[in-house]
């Protein structure tokens, strides 16, 4: 199920999966002065194509390399010939074949292998200049993209929502939250995120998303000198089961924020003490 409307001169393509009846996820690609940002997921391919065929593009730019975002790359590539630019970091996992686990492949599809290129940092639109910010956290290859003249800003998968409750195994808290701050560095407004879709009001969503991580970690600590384990801490903090960490048998998970704050911690003590 696909919705296409505009906000502040983007194209905004909302993807909807549907999985035995049920909602699975939702998922945006973003178009906007010729140049498309994230392409969906393969799951969508036959809604996305007729899209793509009515539109002029020059180029694609690619958040990141996760394949609810690349899964109509290797299409895109083959079929209309254009250029795809990904951080450095993601080339390599563009060019190899699916290797994510199943429930990840039932919900996006499988995500053909492409050949995309390493971004700089600019690019340039048909009319307009954007700065390329490297972002990680969620992934290694990570990248957002604002266009400095408008305040407009493309997260990727680096807001999705306020309160993150459950992250993925190599996800990091830590890095996250310096990337929001590099963002916040910056002059932006509204932010298109590629689960939450167009905001407005981004950057003090932006801000009050580190705030809660910031305020997140202080209680991890805080509950771990009192001596609980890491289990405790994640059933104190985050009492909700949620549906996902069970489909993605412990891809997703609550422990892994309480794992990835301890962790970083320690090796900021070791590091300390050298
Ligand atoms: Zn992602």
């Amino acid at each position: 199920m696909i919705d296409v409307y505009e906000r502040e001169g983007v194209t905004c393509i909302e993807g909807k999966v549907i999985k035995s009846g049920r909602k699975a996820g939702m998922i945006y690609s973003f178009l906007t002065d010729g140049m498309v940002i994230d392409t969906g997921p393969q799951t969508l391919e036959s809604e996305l194509i007729p899209i793509y065929e009515n539109q002029s593009i020059d180029l694609v730019i690619l958040t990141h390399s996760h394949e609810d975002h690349t899964g109509t790359a290797a299409w895109l590539q083959e079929n209309r010939n254009l250029p795809l630019y990904i951080h450095e970091k993601g080339v390599s996992t563009c060019a190899e074949p699916c290797t994510y686990p199943k429930y990840r492949q039932h919900t996006w599809g499988i995500r053909e292998p492409f050949k995309a290129q390493p971004i700089g940092e600019t690019v340039q639109s048909r009319h307009e200049d954007w700065r390329v910010i490297y972002t990680p956290g969620h992934a290694d290859d990570h990248i957002a993209l604002l266009h400095e003249n408008t305040g407009r800003l493309f997260t990727g998968d680096l807001y999705v929502m306020p309160k993150t409750k459950v992250i993925m195994q190599n996800e990091s808290i830590s890095l996250i939250m310096n990337s929001i701050r590099t963002l916040l560095t910056y002059d932006f407004e509204a932010v298109f995120c590629c689960h939450a879709g167009y905001i407005k009001n981004g950057k003090n969503l932006m801000k009050q998303k580190l705030e809660y991580l910031e305020h997140l970690c202080e209680e991890v600590k805080h509950l771990h000198n009192t001596g609980l384990t890491v289990t405790e801490i994640d059933q104190q903090l985050f009492p909700k089961n949620y549906p996902i960490i069970e489909i993605s048998e412990g891809e997703w998970d609550s422990r892994h924020i309480v794992t990835s704050i301890l962790s970083e911690e320690k090796l900021r003590n070791e590091n300390f003490s050298i």
